[in-house]
């Protein structure tokens, strides 16, 4: 686990697509400045990481289990030359199966055209079928993982450039995807679904370089400038006869709406990226301000934050109260790998691994305290019981985020529906349940104030249930088009 996130790890039969990707074109350190990228998108997944890079035609690969800096060294890094590269970081768990190697990425295919890797960050609602349809004629697969359909599908495409291939595939598939691709002949190609669930930015170095990332956090590590989002629906291509890009666009003339994942903003990105084009941070804050205006706590002592994801909006509340954010509770920068439990065992363990309460902030107060979500419920009953034991004499929570509500289906990993507490319980009964005095969370029409004119430009299915695009059904009959 990592420190900024907890990932949910026993939900075995689900799709787990939480990634990140980055590519790097016309960079002598290339391999250097992904391993950076994807450092800074580590947040995003920390199952496996790997990274691609292209030179004199071919393709070297890398790519391990755990941590970026579990799977790079410097000699490793040594053996990826080249001045282009694509990389990937991967949902962690804590289970380390050997097919779990198999599933890291990027992919890399060798087709009758030549080479290429792929990097996916999303999850294709139609892959079982598209398998299904490849199985049947032939293909053969050797990983659990959705993305390698996009490969076959790319092999097996009669297009005349690679371009063009990719292009094919995305009209085959449907779901969410960005993604980033490198050839043997020294091409790189993102691509983002017509949708743009999840994130995919551009920027330049002052060499000319060109990084693409999940998030601008990466391209600012590596002094790349942020130009653009890559749009919904766009192909990217940048290759050696322009070294410009070039853009084609998928579903043209009548593209969907955009919907964008409204959850990056409350908890998957980091808060000093810019998503979607606005600041995840300023998202935050003001959730935590529209919080403490319309579930105040009257004469509270102290706001707090569960860390870190909790933090920003926590911040926000303080503010608009007027009353002092402290911190109440302090995490462990080192909880990283240890799965380890007592033999004797101790009630919450889990969390006091990570989360210790600070007495001389608590004892004896009337706390606010402030988190990001509540999926399952059993961290912030945790936390609350935590809080008072450590002598807070009242705990009132507050969430950054309306109840939810539906399990995502556009790669963020949410439990089963059946399993979300907000699908069982009205607030009060959670209330109940995790033990606070009172229990709020973000009112849902929060989004339409904040975004404005952006509104319908983002996906609220886990807030509402109402899937922008079915996972079973073809793009013609999601949602927005009935
Ligand atoms: P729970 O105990 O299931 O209610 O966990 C809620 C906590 O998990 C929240 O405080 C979030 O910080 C975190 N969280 C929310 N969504 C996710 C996700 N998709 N993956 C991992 N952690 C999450």
């Amino acid at each position: 686990m990592d420190p900024q996130h907890d990932h949910y790890s026993d939900d075995d039969d689900k799709p787990r697509e939480e990634c990140g990707v980055v590519g790097i074109y016309g960079d002598p350190d290339a391999s250097r400045l992904c391993y950076l990228a994807l450092h800074a998108l580590q947040h995003r997944g920390q199952e496996g990481a790997g990274m691609v890079t292209v030179h004199n035609k071919v393709l070297k690969s890398i790519t391990g289990i755990g941590l970026v800096s579990d799977v790079f060294n410097e000699s490793k890094l040594d053996q990826l030359p080249g001045d282009m590269a694509i990389g990937h970081v991967r949902y962690s768990t804590a289970a380390g199966s050997s097919s779990i190697l198999k599933n890291v990425q990027p992919f890399v295919a060798n087709s009758k055209f030549g080479s290429f890797g792929v990097a996916h960050n999303g999850n294709f609602v139609n892959y079982q079928l598209v398998r299904a349809e490849l199985e049947e004629k032939g293909s053969i697969f050797s990983t659990t993982s959705d993305t390698e359909v996009v490969l076959h599908l790319i092999a097996k495409s009669k297009a005349r450039s690679f371009v063009l291939r990719v292009l094919e595939a995305c009209e085959r598939l449907q779901g969410a995807y960005s993604m980033v691709f490198v050839t043997e002949d020294g091409k790189l190609v993102a691509a983002r679904d017509p949708f743009g669930f999840r994130p995919l930015v551009m920027g330049r170095r002052s060499n000319g370089s060109i990084v693409f990332a999940s998030e601008t956090c990466a391209l600012d590590l590596v002094e790349a400038t942020y130009e653009r989002e890559v749009h919904p629906g766009e192909v990217v291509l940048v290759d050696d006869t322009t070294k410009e890009i070039q853009s084609m666009y998928l579903l043209r003339p009548h593209p969907p709406k955009p919907k964008s994942c409204i959850f990056e903003h409350i908890y998957f990105a980091q808060p000093n990226s810019i998503v979607f084009g606005r600041s995840v941070y300023e998202s935050r804050y003001a959730f935590g301000e529209i919080l403490a205006t319309e579930a105040p706590v009257e004469d509270c002592d102290v706001v707090i934050a569960v860390p870190y994801s909790g933090v920003v909006a926590a911040l926000g509340y303080a503010a608009k109260a007027g009353v002092p954010y402290q911190q109440g509770l302090i995490r462990s920068h080192y909880v990283g790998r240890t799965f380890i439990e007592p033999s004797q065992k101790i009630r919450d363990f889990g969390v006091k691994l990570k989360l210790s309460p600070v007495k001389a902030v608590l004892e004896g107060k009337k706390v606010v305290v402030v988190d990001d979500s509540i999926v399952r419920g059993t961290t912030s009953s945790k936390i609350v019981r935590m809080l008072k034991e450590a002598g807070a004499k009242e705990v009132h929570m507050r969430i950054a985020s309306p109840p939810i509500i539906g399990s995502c289906y556009y790669g963020i990993d949410t439990p089963r529906t059946q399993e979300l507490i907000s699908n069982r319980m009205n607030v009060e009964e959670i209330r109940k349940f995790i033990g606070a005095h009172s229990l709020a969370f973000l009112p849902s029409d929060s989004f339409r104030k904040l975004l404005g004119s952006d509104y319908n430009n983002f996906c609220y299915a886990c807030f509402t249930g109402k899937y922008p695009l079915n996972p079973t059904a073809p793009m013609e009959e999601s949602i927005d088009d009935k």
